[in-house]
């Protein structure tokens, strides 16, 4: 049997963000949060196909991090915490982006998002841009309010990073799962920042989830537990992506790092919008848990089970975001590719890892009027449902149903055809080299399976 290979995608060049926009609302992956209404800037939904890529996506990375690290396990905490615990972090103090204003254009923008040329200048970045206003500091935290009664209500904020619950949960999670020092714990959760200048579709919302490693170390086995999760979340990054050459590195200069921190790396990738941050790795020594025990009066030190050394442990920290991650996958997934014989068959492919794809296949009678054709797909479409996500579809003639199965990344199509009814094979076709391959139909779960699964 023929073996359907993967084939690896040339250099693209880089693909507008519009193009995705574009996309994600014609296929139902990402829609304008509240658009009826006019939208809210910084704030999107995800539809059908959006939130299965978005799961996957997820579940991937919790599958890595936690299920394969013995040493690791998973928390999900609240999006509301006491508000004591944004002092505590530092963030009601220095959470706040500095801005300044054109009063030409009316565009705001963060100064350390200005180019250098209007630094030097204080001149606006825009053509026919003015003079730029004196600075001002926005604090970033969204403020909510607990309680009915006016007087007795509680200010406090909904989370601005979700790290802060591992923290607060730490002592908790280390009795109750007697952990032992190093060990880590994982999150996937919402956070809400008030984005002066939210922008670039998912790159910067108001609303947007994150991942976030705090790894608690002794602190003489810092150093090696940093390089470890530096190269295993960049490997991580570097196995999902087509465009390899288009991740790096990023080392935080000296005015970059907080004053605990020795060292902090960014993870970034090169797209349309330049190289950005993808996920930051931390060095947060014993910062947190210190801060914590300060404010709150609750001893987070740890006391080594074999030396009976106490101490408060240090973290290594990889925090990275959701909504990034889509947005970077779909960026370098897309590509537009014409009609070799110059025909109208010109198609836009998604090359998303097969185990990421929302529709991992997509099972087509050739002819929607012969029913033996209709009923035969319909079957294999039964089977394979229960074990990954299936599409059956006979709308429109074969070709248009591969492009539009290309269109959103599905890895392999199914074809029933009449010489299914002879021998009960199939056609399998891959989608990114377009190759074609008979199998039996009992063969098609473990086929896929095989194809599809985490790696
Ligand atoms: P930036 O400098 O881009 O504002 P940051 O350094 O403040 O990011 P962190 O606080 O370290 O970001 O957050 C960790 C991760 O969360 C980032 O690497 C990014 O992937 C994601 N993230 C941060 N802010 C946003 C946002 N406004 N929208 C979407 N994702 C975000």
């Amino acid at each position: 049997m023929t073996q359907i290979e993967n084939v690896a995608v040339t250099e693209t060049p880089q693909v507008p963000i519009e193009k995705i926009v574009s996309l994600c609302k014609r296929r139902g992956f990402v829609y304008p949060n509240s658009e009826i209404y006019g939208g809210v800037a910084g704030i999107y939904d995800f539809g059908p196909l959006g939130v299965e890529l978005r799961n996957n996506i997820k579940r991937y990375w919790w599958w890595s991090m936690v299920q394969l690290h013995d040493n690791v396990v998973g928390i999900e905490g609240a999006i509301i915490t006491h508000p004591r615990v944004w002092e505590a972090s530092g963030h009601v103090e220095n959470f706040v982006d500095r801005l300044v204003e054109c009063p030409k254009c009316k565009q705001r923008f963060r100064i350390d998002h200005l180019p250098p040329e209007s630094l030097a200048t204080n001149k606006c970045p825009n053509k026919d841009g003015g003079e730029l206003s004196e600075p001002r500091n926005f604090n970033l935290l969204m403020e909510t309010y607990l309680g009915v009664v006016e007087g007795e209500r509680m200010q406090t904020y909904l989370r601005g990073e979700a790290c802060q619950n591992i923290y607060l949960d730490y002592d908790n999670v280390q009795k109750s799962s007697r952990m032992q020092i190093p060990f880590g714990i994982c999150q996937i959760g919402k956070a809400f920042r008030n984005e002066v200048t939210p922008r670039n579709f998912l790159f910067r919302q108001r609303e947007f989830e994150q991942w976030d490693l705090q790894f608690f170390v002794h602190p003489s086995e810092m150093e090696k537990w940093f390089e470890y999760w530096k190269q295993f979340r960049f490997d991580w990054y570097k196995g999902i992506i087509n465009q390899k050459d288009r991740l790096r590195f990023r080392e935080h200069g000296s005015d970059e790092l907080a004053h605990y921190a020795k060292q902090a790396f960014d993870i970034e990738y090169q797209t349309i919008l330049g190289w950005q941050e993808w996920e930051g790795i931390h060095w947060r020594q014993d910062w947190d848990l210190s801060r914590h025990s300060e404010y709150s009066g609750k001893d987070l030190s740890y006391t080594d089970p074999l030396t009976k050394e106490r101490y408060i442990p240090w973290i290594v920290e990889t925090s990275g975001g959701v909504d990034r991650t889509f947005l970077n996958l779909l960026l370098d997934a897309y590509e537009e590719q014409p009609d070799p014989t110059g025909k109208d068959n010109d198609r836009t492919v998604l090359h998303l890892h097969p185990m990421l794809a929302p529709v991992k296949v997509a099972v087509l009678p050739l002819q929607k009027n012969k029913e033996e054709l209709v009923t035969t797909a319909k079957g294999i479409h039964k089977t394979l449902q229960r074990l990954m996500v299936s599409q059956y579809d006979d709308i429109q003639n074969i070709g248009r149903r591969y492009r539009r199965q290309d269109e959103i990344g599905t890895p392999y199509c199914v074809t029933v055809d009449f010489q299914t009814l002879d021998d009960q094979t199939v056609t399998v076709r891959e989608r990114d080299s377009m190759s074609q391959i008979r199998l039996p139909i009992n063969e098609l779960p473990m086929f896929l399976l095989e194809r599809v699964s985490w790696k």
